[in-house]
């Protein structure tokens, strides 16, 4: 008989496999932090130092946020509705240029009890003071993938530029044997990073194996300012300094034409796609139907709290599935199924973490959630992918597994202290007022 560390029986297995494989009356076995065993419950034998009963509920891979700026939870609904400029350069910059090295941590440990509690256990980050974003994820259990912004002007975490390759350096061999932290390197755009920086950072990225991960083509006024100061477009730009390759994570990519795409295609560039952002700061409609159409492997994130306003990956799921109908007058595009996947298994693959997570196969890390269905707006059930993405809500995960550790069960956080972090985000924002004087 098998012996596990812990079994989850008694619920429908959303694989998220090559097949997009669906087990009735499922059983996942975990091992350390492996899956070990899974399949269907008749003639299954186990003994298990711990049994969940998923209670007919679904039992799928934790879903993967592909783009985000985690201590932004801090700035949520600090402002909103005002044009774009106005909203950076009087309440986001400002307030930025202020934070420090808790506020930071305070405000990742944030958005991670709310990841965790709306079913994501992977993240991807960029932001300043990264070594606290890192040092919170690994104190909330999440698997992550961060890396230190970095611009031409000076930064209020390291200073000069030079200082931020290096402290960037610095990460990635503090962190290399991390089972949950993974670092990239993270020059911030097109537009605030000199063709020197950018070709700096992706000789870094290249010595030391890990992704490059930038914002492209987000705006209409970041073409503007590439054509004109470059005389080629954002994509262009990227081929002439020899970035695009598989390293290269591409946040946003809004605008983008066919030849970019094309150029993404040949070059196994990964984008990452934040509709419910792109939407509340008027920036666009990326497109990811045609993306996909060319085999580019695409994501889904969040982006960071002020411009979302929050972190739930149900949510970015169902809008990103709506607003590509809409906008190309097709019903057909953006099916449950493909924007499940771009939530789960192709985010995972576009992170570089396809191996070893985004879908439930045996081998790969168990990083597990299980939904109630037992809810008005669940029921009936017909099909699950549909429901995952046009009905459910984060707050329909009762149960978050990551690394094989049990970090949320019936929606009860068991490694942090959800209302201790609460706390210390709410003084916070006392400093915000502060610096910002309302
Ligand atoms: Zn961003």
């Amino acid at each position: 008989m098998e012996q596990l560390d812990l079994l989850i029986k008694n619920g429908t297995l959303l694989t998220m496999d090559t097949q997009n494989a669906i087990i009735k009356n499922g059983v996942l076995g975990i091992k350390g932090d492996i899956i070990s065993t899974i399949g269907s419950g008749g003639g299954m034998e186990f003994q298990a130092k711990r049994i969940i009963d998923a209670k007919g509920g679904l039992i799928l891979p934790g879903l993967i946020n592909g783009h985000t700026h985690a201590a932004m939870t801090l700035f949520r609904g600090l402002a909103d509705d005002l044009p774009l400029m106005e909203w950076l350069n009087n309440y986001i910059f400002p307030a930025e240029s202020r934070m420090d090295e808790d506020f930071v941590y305070a405000g990742t440990l944030l958005a991670c009890a709310e990841m965790i509690m709306s079913g994501t256990t992977t993240f991807c980050d960029m932001y300043l003071f990264e070594d606290e974003v890192a040092r919170a994820a690994k104190e909330a259990g999440m698997r992550c993938l961060v890396g230190e912004v970095l611009y031409d002007f000076d930064s209020p975490n390291y200073g000069k530029m030079e200082n931020g390759l290096k402290y960037t350096e610095d990460l990635i061999n503090k962190w290399q044997d991390d089972p949950l932290v993974s670092i990239a390197v993270e020059p911030h755009s097109l537009f605030t990073c000199s063709p020197e920086l950018l070709s700096r950072s992706n000789e870094l990225a290249l010595k030391y194996k890990v992704p490059l991960i930038i914002h492209v083509a987000e705006t209409i006024s970041e073409i503007d300012e590439v054509k004109k100061r470059y005389g080629k477009g954002p994509v262009e730009h990227l081929k002439s300094l020899g970035l695009l390759g598989p390293q290269l994570i591409a946040d946003h990519c809004v605008h983008l034409g066919e030849e970019d795409i094309k150029m993404f295609a040949e070059n196994d560039v990964k984008a990452i796609h934040n509709p419910e952002s792109n939407m509340k700061l008027a920036s666009g409609i990326a497109p990811v139907p045609a993306m996909l159409k060319s085999n580019v492997t695409v994501g889904l994130g969040t982006d960071g709290c002020a411009s979302n306003n929050n972190l739930d990956l149900f949510a970015e799921m169902d809008m990103a599935a709506k607003l590509h109908k809409i906008n190309t007058m097709d019903t057909t595009v953006m099916d449950a199924v493909t924007v499940m996947r771009m939530a789960t298994i192709e985010g995972a693959k576009a992170l570089g973490m396809g191996g070893i997570t985004g879908s439930l196969e045996k081998g790969k890390k168990a990083d597990v959630i299980i939904l109630d269905t037992k809810k008005p707006h669940l029921t009936p059930m017909y099909n699950p992918f549909s429901h995952l993405v046009y009905s459910a809500r984060g707050n329909d995960v009762t149960h978050c597994i990551i690394n094989g550790q049990l970090l949320m069960e019936d929606r009860k956080l068991l490694g942090i202290d959800l209302y201790g972090i609460m706390e210390k985000a709410r003084q916070k924002s006392k400093d915000v007022r502060r610096w910002l004087k309302f």
